[in-house]
C-alpha cells in the first residue's frame, strides 16, 4: 500500500491550537496574515518574535491528538508513506511519525535561521523566549522589553522563524521530496484531511498522486473545500474523530 496523507490547520486545532483564520487567529488584536510576512518582521521584528514566543509556547503545552495517532499508525503499516504537512508545530512528530515520512512544507517553528545567510538553529530549547543560546547573541532591545531578537552568529543579521510566510517561496528541498515520493509512482489511498486546500499546490499535489482517481482519495474535512469535487470519499467530520476508524478499515483491508 503506497499512501499520501496530506494535514493542515483543522488537525492541530483539534490539539488547541488556533488556525490563522476566525478571531481565534487573531493576536493583540493583529492579524497573522499581516504578521506572518516578511514585511511585518522587517518592520517590526521583536513583535513578530513575541507572536512566535507564544505560538510555541502553546504548541509544547499541547498534545497530540487521535488524528496525528492514527497518521503514525499507518505509516507503520504502509509500504511506502508520506505526510505532507502544512502545521510548523511538531504533533506529528510527537505522536510517533518519523522525520523521513514526513514534509512540513511550511516550515518547523521550532527552528530558528538567519534572515540573510544559511546559518540555523534547530534547538528546542524550553525557553518562550527567542532562543539565545552560545552560538547567538542578542541584541539590547530598543522598544522596552526584555525580549530582544537573536542575531546570526555567523553573519550578525537577525535570526527569524524557520517557517515560511506570506508571499515566500515553499522550501526547495521539502518540494523536491514531494516530487521525488510522486514520481516514484501513484498512490492507493490519498487522505487530506482538516485543510481547506486554498493552496493550489496541495490541490496540484493531491492530485498527482491519485491520477484518474485509481486509488482512493478521502477527504476529512467538517466542510467543503476546493478538493470535495475530485474526492471519491468525502467525511465530514472532524479528523480526530474519523481518521483513527478511516485507518483501521485500511490496515484491516
Ligand atoms: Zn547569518
Amino acid at each position: 500500500m503506497r499512501v499520501l496523507v496530506l494535514t493542515g490547520a483543522g488537525v492541530s486545532a483539534e490539539s488547541g491550537i488556533p488556525t490563522f483564520r476566525g478571531k481565534d487567529g487573531y493576536w493583540r488584536n493583529l492579524d497573522p496574515a499581516k504578521l506572518a510576512t516578511p514585511e511585518a518582521f522587517a518592520q517590526d521584528p521583536e513583535l513578530v518574535w513575541q507572536w512566535y514566543a507564544e505560538r510555541r509556547e502553546r504548541i509544547r503545552a499541547a498534545q497530540p491528538n487521535a488524528a496525528h495517532g492514527a497518521i503514525a499508525k499507518l505509516a507503520q503499516y504502509a509500504e511506502e508513506f508520506l505526510l505532507l504537512t502544512q502545521n510548523v508545530d511538531d504533533l506529528h512528530a510527537r505522536a510517533g511519525l518519523p522525520n523521513d515520512k514526513m514534509v512540513q512544507i511550511h516550515g518547523d517553528i521550532f527552528v530558528t535561521r538567519c534572515s540573510r545567510c544559511e546559518f540555523q538553529d534547530k534547538g528546542r530549547g524550553g525557553s518562550p523566549k527567542p532562543p539565545m543560546s552560545g552560538r547567538l547573541r542578542s541584541i539590547a532591545p530598543t522598544s522596552g522589553n526584555d525580549l530582544g531578537v537573536p542575531r546570526c552568529a555567523e553573519c550578525g543579521a537577525p535570526m527569524r522563524p524557520g517557517v515560511v510566510w506570506f508571499g515566500e517561496q515553499l522550501p526547495w528541498n521539502e518540494v523536491q521530496r514531494v516530487e521525488n515520493f510522486l514520481d516514484r509512482g501513484s498512490c492507493d489511498v490519498v487522505i487530506v484531511a482538516g485543510t481547506t486546500a486554498t493552496f493550489g499546490y496541495i490541490v496540484d499535489w493531491a492530485l498527482r498522486a491519485s491520477p484518474d482517481r485509481d486509488g482512493d482519495l478521502i477527504e476529512v474535512n467538517p466542510e467543503e473545500t476546493s478538493l470535495s469535487r475530485f474526492a471519491t470519499r468525502l467525511v465530514r467530520e472532524p479528523a480526530a474523530t474519523a481518521l483513527p476508524r478511516i485507518v483501521d478499515e485500511l490496515i484491516g483491508s
